[in-house]
């Protein structure tokens, strides 16, 4: 299975689009920085400042229930998914190719420093 490449995803998605999925209002605002309610552990009082966000950073955090993280663990928090999954899914709601990383097939230890016996052998060895 390939992986994913959250620093590039976290590149494509702005911390501004995930806030708006998980219906973040703020109540206040200084430069970059955003306070509201929680929407991790869904704040009782609308006017709630727990949740604290900083776009220029891609960080959010939550005063009250300690939630921390960037956009796609925010989507994992709040949809309660693994990490890996609120990736896939943001992908899907947002409509972006995903940065997949292509992993080597792993190998047992050691195995590293032996030649791969089942490589290629050159066909044409010995007759050009
Ligand atoms: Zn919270």
């Amino acid at each position: 299975m390939p992986g994913v490449d959250f620093s590039a995803l976290q590149g494509q998605v702005p911390m501004a689009w995930v806030l708006e999925l998980v219906g973040f209002v703020p109540r206040s605002a200084a430069g970059d920085r955003l306070r509201g309610p929680c929407p991790v552990h869904g704040s009782q009082w609308p006017r709630s400042r727990s949740f604290s966000v900083h776009l220029g950073k891609g960080l959010c955090y939550c005063h009250k229930c300690g939630f921390g993280g960037n956009q796609i663990q925010l989507w994992a928090g709040v949809r309660e998914l693994r990490v890996y999954e609120a990736a896939v899914d943001l992908r899907h709601r947002l409509g972006i190719d995903m940065p997949w990383i292509q992993r080597r097939q792993e190998r047992p230890r050691g195995a590293e420093k032996k030649k791969n016996p089942r490589a290629p052998v050159d066909p044409f060895r010995g007759y050009v």
